[in-house]
């Protein structure tokens, strides 16, 4: 990844997803530093989403469903200069909308796909929240933004830690990428077989949405981290190593040929993150403070248990093999987290489930897929775990 043109700090902003948990850290950090909004997308919170064009004097607002528009539409009844919009098509245009040139995908899920895609392939600064598309497509956004201009900025706290230790040194130095994970709520717990919707919903540090909670118990998000890593930084997933840090402080490291390890800290706090995908390359006071080291007083690491937590395997597996397999991976762990949390699965059946989905749907012999094939092969995984 090769950023090349800084922003505005007041370009106005997109945020695709701005009623979830990181659309609304992204909203506190543009509160925080004056970032002007243009555009609000959301799903299912339509008041919130109201409330949030009107206080940011949002110029656009889209909801996903169609059918959501003319809700939508009254409760901006008294904000004439919104334009409210609805709809797959309407994300898409928000997305590469060129009023926007700064975009955050907040959405959850493969749901992001098209208007990241989007959004990348209109030359903008894009701040990468939503991981799963770069699982689902990583190869296609790459060369989209190399072929755009676009600018990817990683928001995932791991993804950022790195891009920073990165910063002004040689892909060539790299010896590996080393990603931090807090090793979620069942770190010590040895028995899975019994976990509850709401334990798993627990997470010790992070206060997220219910799906990369989940992902979070489970290591999945870590495993679709790994692959994000890959095409973000163009490191082989080989040279990616998962390191158990249960104080969620150091954020991630780099180790350079040389032997030298460097490393990013921060408070277990998005709105970190977030607000450097909006400000790079500028570290500007914002709404979170530096960690204090003193207090913490340790920081420890350790290897994870790759028996208990099979995610990881999984994720490299489907990483390595390529072509359609990461878009499987990512499609059937999102059907068995949505089975998970409507009690029609156990914890422990996502693994297996995906495990199952990566054997048994057809990952076909294109090495390099088009978003078409990439599109079919979700929708055909999903329907299988759901019926499975
Ligand atoms: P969330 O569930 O809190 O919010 C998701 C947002 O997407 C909401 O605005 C929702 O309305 C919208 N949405 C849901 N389904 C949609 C659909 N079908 N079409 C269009 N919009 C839809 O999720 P989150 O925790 O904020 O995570 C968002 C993304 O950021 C995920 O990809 C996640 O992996 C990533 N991420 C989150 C965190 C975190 O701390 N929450 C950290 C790192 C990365
Ligand atoms: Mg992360």
């Amino acid at each position: 990844m090769t950023p090349t043109a800084p922003v505005p700090q007041q370009a106005s902003l997109c945020i695709l997803g701005s009623t979830g948990s990181i659309g609304v850290s992204t909203l506190d950090v543009a509160r925080h530093l004056g970032i002007p909004v243009h555009t609000l997308t959301g799903h299912r919170r339509l008041d919130l989403l109201a409330a949030q064009a009107k206080e940011f004097r949002a110029k656009r607002v889209v909801c996903a469903d169609p059918e959501d528009y003319a809700k939508l539409k009254s409760l901006c009844a008294d904000c004439p200069e919104i334009t409210v919009g609805a709809g797959p098509q309407a994300l898409v245009e928000a997305a590469g909308d060129e009023h926007c040139p700064v975009v955050m995908t907040a959405i959850v899920g493969g749901a992001g796909l098209d208007p990241t895609y989007a959004a990348v392939q209109a030359g903008k600064r894009v701040c990468i929240a939503n991981k799963e598309p770069l699982v689902m497509a990583g190869a296609l956004i790459m060369a989209a933004a190399r072929a755009s201009g676009a600018t990817l900025l990683p928001v995932d706290s791991e993804h950022s830690a790195i891009f920073q230790c990165l910063e002004n040194h040689r892909d060539s130095d790299i010896d590996r990428l080393v990603l931090t994970a807090s090793g979620g709520p069942f770190r010590c717990r040895q028995d899975l077989n019994t976990v509850s919707i709401a334990e798993a919903l627990k997470h010790p540090n992070w206060s997220m949405g219910p799906k990369i909670t989940i992902d979070s118990a489970t290591l999945m998000n870590k495993a679709l981290e790994v692959i994000e890593a890959h095409h973000l930084f163009q490191v082989p997933v080989e040279q990616i190593e998962v390191v158990i840090h249960p104080q969620s402080i150091v954020h991630s490291m780099v180790a350079f040929a040389d032997g030298s390890l460097m490393a990013q800290l921060g408070q277990p706090d998005m709105r970190t993150p977030i607000q450097y995908s909006l400000t790079w390359p500028r570290h500007l006071r914002g709404p979170v403070s530096c960690p204090d080291l003193l207090k913490i007083a340790n920081l420890s690491f350790e290897a994870p248990d790759r028996t208990r937590f099979p995610a990881l395997d999984l994720g490299a597996a489907a990483a390595r093999q390529g072509g359609l397999a990461p878009a499987i991976f990512n499609a059937a762990n999102e059907a068995a987290v949505a089975r998970f949390l409507d009690g029609s699965i156990t914890f422990l059946d996502i693994p297996r489930l995906v495990e199952r989905a990566l054997a048994t749907v057809s990952s076909g012999s294109n090495a390099d897929p088009d978003l078409a094939s990439i599109l079919a092969a979700d929708a055909y995984t999903r329907n299988w775990v759901a019926c499975a």
